[in-house]
Parts: structure tokens; sequence; C-alpha cells
């Protein structure tokens, strides 16, 4: 048996050792590693895809962790199995993870049926991408009901994030005054719900306020295919004392069963992963591009004459084109 099969098998056998292993493989940019880890995923088609994948996205300090562990204990409960993978693209770049936190979601990440995974300390939002949409495929894969990727929003990552989950919610805090300045307008068209947290003591009117606001705001949006009421709603609910959790949960959840019904998610997965499919072969092109030996010499030189002005771009990047390709079409 080969190294992937065997961490395949000890993955569907529910080994939570095996899954870890498996997302520390898909995270290396090693070539040995890459190759395992591309024949660990081919080997999980077809796979079941039973699982809600659940994008959620907010500001620091908006309650994520609070309300990851609130509805992920609430869904044990309910005797479902919860993992949750975090996308922090910033702690590439300052060396420090705003959502790698080892002391959040502490009760959550005790639960035999729940699986934590902080977001890795490096790597390009292309890397990151990668690498969460192979996690996702492996926690589906080790029985996993509900995959929670959370992101805290920087750069593209919410939009990423989006592109590789069914639901994508938008977790808010309550505001005064000019409440929809500053939101920006890829998030709430990315929304599927938005959901106002701290809904609770002194904060409670101003977060009713604020999701009616946002309610307004989103019935001026374009309606939206896969949506029953045609268009995303906004709601209140307190992290801290779980007042609305349900009905969160159960407005997530009903949406999800009107798209599978209706196909749309299993559409939606398919574009996903097109795009995928796309992504991947810009990248290895790229990389086959960068490392063919011909255009290594040829470039530094094109780049020269580029340099004193006697070298259209143009007429460079054609040259380059056909030195590559020159020798791939026998
Ligand atoms: P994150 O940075 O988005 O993960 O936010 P946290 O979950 O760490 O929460 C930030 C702060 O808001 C903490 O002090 C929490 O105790 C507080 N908080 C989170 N949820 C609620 C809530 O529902 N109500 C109130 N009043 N405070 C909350």
């Amino acid at each position: 048996m080969s190294a992937a099969d065997d961490l395949r098998t000890r993955i569907e056998a529910g080994e939570r050792r095996a899954l870890a292993q498996a997302i520390t493989l898909v995270e290396s940019t090693r070539p040995d590693h890459r190759e395992t880890a591309r024949e660990l995923i081919g080997g999980l088609y077809p796979g079941p895809g039973t699982a809600i994948r659940l994008g959620l996205t907010g500001t620091p300090g908006v309650g994520k962790s609070t309300f990851i562990e609130a509805i992920g204990m609430m869904l044990i409960g309910r005797g479902l199995r919860v993992a949750v993978l975090a996308v922090d693209p910033s702690s590439s770049r300052s060396g420090g993870s705003i959502l790698g936190d080892k002391t959040r979601m502490e009760r959550l990440s005790r639960e035999p049926n729940a699986f934590i995974r902080p977001s890795p300390a490096r790597g390009s939002l292309g890397g990151v991408a990668r690498r969460t949409r192979e996690a996702i495929l492996l926690c589906e894969a080790a029985g996993f009901d509900v995959v929670i990727v959370e992101t805290v929003g920087v750069g593209q990552s919410e939009t990423m994030v989006a592109d590789m989950t069914d639901l994508f919610l938008l977790l808010m805090a309550p505001a005064g005054g000019d409440e929809l300045q500053g939101v920006k307008r890829g998030i709430m068209e990315i929304a599927d719900l938005v959901v106002v947290n701290k809904a609770d003591g002194d904060l409670k009117s101003a977060a009713r306020r604020t999701a009616a606001d946002y309610r307004g705001a989103l019935r001026l949006m374009r309606r939206r295919e896969g949506d029953p009421e045609g268009v995303p709603d906004a709601t209140t609910v307190s992290a801290a004392t779980g007042e609305g959790l349900e009905a969160v949960w159960d407005r997530l959840a009903g949406l999800d069963a009107h798209r599978r019904a209706g196909g749309y998610r299993a559409r939606r997965r398919a574009a996903q992963a097109r795009r995928w499919m796309r992504f991947e072969l810009e990248e290895g092109l790229k990389a086959a591009f960068a490392a063919h030996p011909a255009v290594a010499r040829e470039a530094p030189k094109a780049e020269a004459r580029i340099d004193a002005g006697d070298l259209a771009p143009e007429l460079a990047a054609e040259e380059l084109l056909k030195l590559f390709l020159s020798d791939k079409q026998g």
C-alpha cells in the first residue's frame, strides 16, 4: 500500500492523527510531499461530498471565535461532527497569526467530535487557497458533517473562501450611525446571511437596528439564484448567551437543503472545481515556464534589450513563448 493510500484509509476510518498528518502534508511545498498529497487527494474522488461547507468572515473582535465555539458546541450537541479551518493570509506577512491563537475555542478544541486547525504561518494567497481547499476535502473524507472555514478578511481571502464553500456568513458588530459604511461591498455580495453578533445587554437594540439596516441594504441588491427568498437576510445573535444561535443554524441548514434539492449546490461546486482546475493549470504552466532552460537563458537577454529600448515587450514575450512551446509541440 502506498503512503497516500495508507493515510487515506486511516482518515476514512476516522483517525484524527491521520487527518492532522494529511493536512500537514498538503501544507508542505516540498515536491515529494506535493506528489503524495496529489495522490492522496486524487484518491478521495469520487467523494461523498456530504458535508456543509460554511465560510465565515468578520473583522477581529467581532466575535468569530466565540460564535464558532458556541455554534460548534450546539451542533455537537445535535450529534454532528464539526471541523474548523482558519485562513489568515496576514500571518504570512506579519509572522503572527490573528486566527492561529491556541487559546481560541478552548471548549470546542477538547471535544472529540470537533477538529480545529489554525492557519499555517506562511504561504502566498494561492498557496493558502490550495491548502484550504484540500483540507476541506480531507475533513469531508474524515466524516465531518460541517466544515467551517473562518477568515479574517484580509486581502482577497473572503472571496477565496466563498469560492470553496457552499454558504458564506458575514459576522458583524452592532454599530451606531453610519452602519453600512466601511463594509466592503464585495463582502455583502458574497454573503448568504449577515449576522449581527453581541445582541445582548446594552447592545441588543443597537444590534437589532444594525440588522434592520443590513436587511434593507441587502434587499436593494440583485436577486440571487439558489435563494428561496431571492435575497440574503440579516439577523442578530448573541454568541455569548447563545440567543439566536439555533435560528441562525436553521436558516443556514434550510438554505443548504433548498440548494441541494434544486441542484444549485452541485452546480456551484462544479463551477468551483472547474475554476480550481484552471488555477492549477495556470500555476503549473507558470512553474514550467520559469523552469524551462532556454527560457531561463533568454529571458534576461530579452529584459536587457527591453531596458535598452530596442525590443518591444510584446515581441519579447512572443519570442520567449515560442521558445517554450517549440519543444512541447513534437
Ligand atoms: P474574534 O476576534 O472575531 O474571534 O472575536 P472573539 O470571539 O475573540 O471576541 C472578541 C470579544 O468580543 C471578546 O471579548 C468576546 O468576549 C466578546 N464577545 C464575543 N461574542 C460576544 C457576544 O455575543 N456578546 C458580547 N457582549 N460580547 C461578545
